[in-house]
């Protein structure tokens, strides 16, 4: 089974180091004809207008939208979830897929010099892990099949609404691969994981 995480800008190589860790089969998605050979799509952080800009101008988005109703699970990270949103609260106008049921704040964690790490209690995993917020989104609405698997400080910080899986920080930026693996079981790859 295939996993792809799209390489149109940002932090991508992370993640696919992140899954090659897990021994997934990954692959970096830059075109529609790489998208149709994953089973399951990372959107990665990054700048999310340039990486919108580019699924749109590929044909990537319109794909993204058919195989996420057919039921792809797709897990955007920071800028990865702000393009998931339906709606960006204080850039009304920016483009976004508008497949998950959740309203985002983009940079609402501070400025690049703010960055910070939280152990943050995440259940679905089994515990802590640690969260490197960098310039982070801030969810600040939810919709009802939303389902909120971390806060941070009150607010969501790592959802899940059906296939599609949400989070403001980065967890390709550490050691800790519960996440990814997390969403592989999502996919429902059948790996010999490094744990
Ligand atoms: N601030 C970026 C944006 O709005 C997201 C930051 C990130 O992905 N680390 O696209």
């Amino acid at each position: 089974m295939m996993i792809g995480v799209l390489g149109l800008q940002g932090d991508f190589r992370e993640h696919l180091w992140a899954l090659q860790k897990l021994n997934a089969e990954a692959i970096v998605v830059k075109t529609v004809e790489d998208l149709k050979r994953v089973s399951g799509l990372i959107i990665p952080g990054g700048e999310s207008t340039t990486i919108g800009r580019l699924a749109r101008i590929t044909g990537i988005a319109d794909e993204l939208h058919k195989r996420v109703i057919q039921g792809m699970p797709v897990y955007g990270t920071c800028a990865g979830m702000i393009l998931l949103a339906k709606r960006i609260a204080n850039y009304p106008n920016q483009y976004s897929f508008g497949l998950m049921d959740i309203v985002v704040e983009r940079n609402a964690y501070g400025r690049q010099v703010e960055s910070f790490e939280v152990d943050l209690p995440i259940q679905v995993i089994g515990g802590k892990f640690k969260a490197i917020f960098i310039r982070a989104p801030k969810i600040v609405e939810c919709g009802d099949k939303v389902e909120i698997l971390a806060e941070y400080n009150g607010s969501p910080v790592f959802v899940q609404q059906d296939n599609l899986l949400a989070g403001s920080f980065h967890p390709e930026l550490g050691n800790d691969l519960r996440v990814h693996e997390y969403f592989l079981r999502m996919v429902g790859v059948k790996y010999a994981g490094v744990h």
